[in-house]
């Protein structure tokens, strides 16, 4: 009865070996396919952010920009930080007092001094003389 008994043991093996690797072709199949699912779905995620790197940065001109303004109004003369639509006419109404007094300083590129240049057609420092001067308001 010994052969008889290795032989079915024999057949017993080699069923379940097979139904084993039958089992991981499948799992290994079944892994295969989500890391491809996965992988594409992180490269189409990739591909997004790389996109909205990468795009011109159309939308993200501000429609604002800061500008430091000095109230000629000559009982106030309060200097502000403000921020404005660009395109906004000057002079712009003085967060102090309210009137329409308000207006953008200049900036010499010499010495740093903010001032209101008496002629804006040929604006010069007033403390240092230096014509290399321009708005102060940050460039939008
Ligand atoms: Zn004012
Ligand atoms: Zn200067």
């Amino acid at each position: 009865m010994k052969p008889d008994l290795e032989l079915r043991d024999y057949r017993r093996a080699l069923t379940h070996s097979g139904d084993v690797s039958v089992g991981a072709f499948a799992r290994r199949r079944r892994r295969t396919r989500i890391l491809i699912a996965t992988g594409g779905a992180a490269l189409l995620l990739l591909a997004g952010v790389l996109y909205s790197f990468l795009r011109p940065p159309a939308r993200t001109i501000p429609a604002t920009f800061e500008v430091h303004v000095l109230c000629a109004a000559a009982e106030c003369g309060h200097v502000a930080q403000l921020r404005v639509p660009v395109g906004r006419q000057f002079p712009i109404a003085c967060p102090a007092c309210g009137q329409h007094a308000a207006r953008p300083l200049w900036r010499c590129h010499e010495c740093s001094h903010e001032f209101l240049p008496r002629d804006e057609s040929a604006p010069a420092c007033p403390r240092c003389r230096s014509t290399k001067v321009g708005s102060a308001a940050a460039s939008p």
